[in-house]
């Protein structure tokens, strides 16, 4: 039904949109200047689109907050070959955590003396090809790599190396990304003596440089507070170094998950305060303990890409049962698992079109096989909602598409960057024919 009459409508929240987020009239959407719903009818859906631009922002945000820190993006949150040139156009490192991230990213032409490569359990191939293609650091994560790497790199080689610590700090935005604390996966913990024994090890390798510490608190991280507490654990343990080994290390990796805002009103961490922050508390630290004050590295991933991309998709059913209105998508949890992994909430919204019904309360289904397959379970979205209606998902940047799976033989979306006006396509749709290539066997 259309109505003759505007309603008095007030305009839809833009604030976790890309800064080019434009809406002239309600529903007409564009993003780098070109409307989502052109990007939606030539590229098809779902399709992932990302606001070149913003990107980039986000890196100069980044390079200018922490003007004397490395900054380097984490890849696993999104990576392809435009991501590795725009990284290293706007003098980010990088951060790989496989071969297959760091084939890619030097096949690019990313510098790799710049990329660090990390991993709880790196396998023979990663440390193969970080050694082969000339890593900048590769991160330790437990006692047994430490053999393992002095001997790959050979009597008379070298490769710098980190230590992943384990500071015994509790952050993060779900218990499945928190990483900081004691007894999880990653690293080597401070308390129980794990890092000083390992940190002794490396110093009996002569082929390997140990240049300092690293720790990752985990993700979605809002507040300042846990990286100064790291700050603080990071620096005690380098003083205990210091007084036990003589040890200057000259860098303090301080890992990532700068949280972010998925939803009008919800915080992003503050860059500027952050900066702030650990360069006082770092100096500060230094001082006392009699250090000099080792260069900070930092390693945003979601931060950087994640509120650069949007989700699109086409409504493919609405069913109403009793009072509950079920709507179901064309993607799901094979183009972004995070709403099954963690329960994390996004803000959906019509476009493409401008309903003018009463918005009522749905719950935002997947396509996918699985009941938990659901995007969201309380979804304001007009109650005239119809299949061919297109929906758009902010936010959609980080940890999506790379963690996309091929569930439901469904393939997995392309990517679209618009910037200036202009859409282009910077990875295609998975077809047939790719997901039949590989299947070799009879
Ligand atoms: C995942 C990860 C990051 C990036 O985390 P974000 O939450 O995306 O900023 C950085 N460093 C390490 C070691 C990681 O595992």
């Amino acid at each position: 039904m259309t109505t003759l009459h505007e309603p008095a409508v007030t305009s839809p929240d833009l604030s976790v949109w890309p800064v080019s987020t434009d809406e002239p009239r309600v529903g007409a959407v564009s993003v780098g200047g070109v409307p989502l719903a052109e990007v939606a009818e030539r590229f098809g859906t779902p399709v992932y689109v990302l606001d070149e631009n913003e990107v980039r922002e986000r890196c100069r945000t980044y390079r200018a907050a922490f003007p004397d820190a490395e900054v380097l993006y984490a890849a696993k949150a999104f990576l392809c070959r435009a991501m590795v040139h725009w990284t290293a156009e706007e003098g980010l490192g990088l951060d790989v955590c496989s071969a297959g991230e760091l084939e890619l990213a030097v096949a690019t032409g990313f510098p790799p003396e710049r990329i660090v490569l990390h991993g709880n359990a790196k396998s023979p191939r990663d440390l193969e090809a970080a050694l082969r293609l000339g890593v900048g650091r590769i991160v330790i994560d437990s006692p047994s790599e430490i053999a393992r790497l002095a001997a790959a790199v050979g009597p008379g080689g070298h490769q710098k190396v980190m230590v992943r610590v384990v500071p015994g700090i509790s952050a993060g935005g779900h218990d499945k990304i928190r990483t900081g604390t004691d007894d999880q996966k990653f690293g080597l913990s401070i308390a129980d003596g794990y890092a000083q024994h390992a940190i002794t090890r490396i110093l009996d390798q002569p082929q390997l440089e140990l240049t300092g510490l690293h720790c990752h608190l985990g993700s979605q991280i809002t507040s300042v507070k846990p990286y100064l507490a790291a700050v603080r654990r990071m620096v005690g343990l380098m003083a205990r170094l210091h007084e036990q080994h003589g040890l200057i290390l000259t860098e303090l990796d301080l890992g990532g998950g700068h949280g972010i805002a998925y939803r009008p009103g919800e915080q992003a961490l503050d860059l500027t305060a952050l900066a702030r922050k650990v360069r006082a508390e770092l100096s500060e630290a230094c001082a006392v303990a009699g250090l000099p004050v080792p260069r900070l590295i930092i390693e945003p991933g979601r931060a950087v890409v994640g509120p650069a991309g949007i989700a699109l998709y086409h409504v493919l059913s609405v069913k109403r049962t009793g009072d509950h209105t079920f709507v179901a998508i064309d993607g799901g949890m094979s183009d972004n698992p995070r709403p099954a992994l963690y329960g994390v909430r996004y803000a959906p919204r019509l476009i493409g079109r401008h309903s003018t019904a009463a918005p009522a309360a749905v719950t935002l289904m997947g396509r996918h096989c699985e009941a938990g397959d659901v995007l969201d379970t309380d979804v304001e979205l007009p109650s005239d909602v119809r299949p061919g209606d297109l929906l758009a998902v902010p936010v959609a940047g980080a940890y999506h598409l790379s963690m996309a799976s091929g569930y439901n033989l469904v393939g997995r979306p392309p990517v679209v960057a618009v910037d200036a006006g202009t859409a282009r396509l910077l990875v295609r749709r998975e077809s047939l024919d790719d997901i039949r290539s590989r299947d070799v066997g009879l």
